[in-house]
């Protein structure tokens, strides 16, 4: 499971701390210093390590703090509030346009989970009364197409899709098109991916940006491939200004880099994890569940 690295550390960490009547401020010192290694050793960006530090440790060593009955538990109190403010402090929820439809671009790396994402998104709509419309817009992938699909029948969700020869553009411009003839309310462009961010790949998704207009614009990532996940999150957002990430294979062993380091270096909250290959393996991201995760 995610994390396991990182909690296993906290809670040795904090484990010292607890106990503890009397906390000093070298006592503190001693705990950041193990903190910052646990974060750096799971991958969080290095420069968020220090602003994350830096902030616990100047709530941490006042002398409300150290005088308080309990001051080990204030200062692990301390940490998990600023992790949940480090992930986005609250849930940051999918947009809803008051003129349907919300159109909800999927854009992202090959492999990072796009497909299976947006029939996972379409399934979750479903489950909320809405009726989503997912658009085959990878057409470079045949296979692609045909995965969405098969995943599309499996939910009972309809699926667009045009014959060979039409471009994504004109996929998705007609698309919207068929959304606003159906009542479909949300419409889910499933987009091209590559392997690396390529320039074509972001003329593409700036074009269809163009023709739709979307409500939102969420970047799916691999959270196993940690730092590069936020690496790749902020060459997307520098192009296409991104609305949101969704996190995907939290459910292998990825050490957290990416959960904890992409809103902070991005901006972009993220909005949905993804935990598994089953469909209804989405749920929205929480952040105050997911630091109470991390710290055990
Ligand atoms: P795309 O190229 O971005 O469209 O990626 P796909 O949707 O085809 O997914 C690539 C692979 O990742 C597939 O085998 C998916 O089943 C798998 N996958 C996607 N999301 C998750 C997840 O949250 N957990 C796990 N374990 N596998 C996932």
């Amino acid at each position: 499971m995610a994390f396991e690295g990182l909690t296993s550390r906290l809670q040795g960490v904090f484990s010292k701390l607890r106990g503890k009547g009397k906390v000093s401020e070298e006592d503190v010192n001693a705990a950041m210093r193990e903190v910052r290694l646990a974060l750096l050793e799971a991958d969080v960006n290095f420069k968020v390590v220090k602003d994350f530090i830096a902030k616990v440790k100047e709530k941490s060593v006042g002398s409300e703090v150290m005088d308080s009955f309990t001051p080990g538990m204030v200062i692990i109190d301390i940490v998990n509030k600023e992790l949940t403010e480090l992930m986005g402090g609250s849930q940051a929820k999918l947009a809803r346009n008051n003129r349907p439809p919300t159109v909800v671009l999927m854009a992202g790396l090959q492999g990072a989970g796009k497909t299976t994402t947006s029939a996972k998104l379409a399934k979750l709509l479903l489950k909320g009364n809405h009726r989503p419309l997912l658009v085959a817009g990878d057409i470079y992938r045949p296979a692609a197409i045909k995965q969405l699909q098969v995943l599309g029948e499996q939910i009972n969700v309809p699926v667009f899709t045009l014959p060979e020869g039409n471009s994504p553009v004109e996929i998705a411009r007609q698309a919207l098109q068929h959304a606003k003839d159906h009542g479909n309310d949300y419409l889910l462009i499933d987009t091209a991916g590559r392997l690396h961010v390529d320039e074509e790949l972001m003329e593409e998704l700036r074009q269809i940006h163009e023709v739709t207009k979307p409500d939102e614009v969420l970047l799916v990532v691999d959270a196993m491939t940690g730092q590069d996940a936020v690496n790749v999150a902020e060459s997307f957002n520098q192009q296409l200004e991104l609305t949101g990430v969704i996190l995907t294979k939290l459910d292998g062993d990825t050490r957290g880099g990416a959960a904890l380091s992409v809103k902070a270096v991005t901006g972009c909250p993220i909005k949905f994890a993804a935990l598994g290959e089953k469909i209804d393996a989405l749920e929205p991201f929480h952040p105050e569940r997911m630091a109470s995760r991390i710290l055990g």
